[in-house]
C-alpha cells in the first residue's frame, strides 16, 4: 500500500478508527489517511471550498 498523497510506501500504522478501518500515516509527507476508505462521492467540505475558489478567481480576474 502507498500513500494517496504521495505515493510512498514509508507509511506506518496509526491506529484505527470507529467504523473499524485502519488508519495510517505517512512518514514522507506526514499526512494520515485510511485504509481502503472508499470516499463516497465527493467530500461536502471539499466542493465548498472549490466553489470559494471559484468565485475568489473570478472576482480576481474581474478587478
Ligand atoms: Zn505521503
Amino acid at each position: 500500500m502507498n500513500c494517496p498523497h504521495c505515493q510512498s510506501s514509508n507509511i506506518v500504522a496509526c491506529g484505527s478508527q470507529s467504523n473499524g478501518s485502519k488508519k495510517h500515516k505517512c512518514k514522507e509527507c506526514l499526512k494520515t489517511f485510511t485504509e481502503g476508505g472508499k470516499a463516497k462521492g465527493r467530500p461536502k467540505q471539499y466542493s465548498t471550498d472549490y466553489d470559494r475558489v471559484k468565485a475568489w478567481r473570478k472576482r480576481r480576474k474581474q478587478n
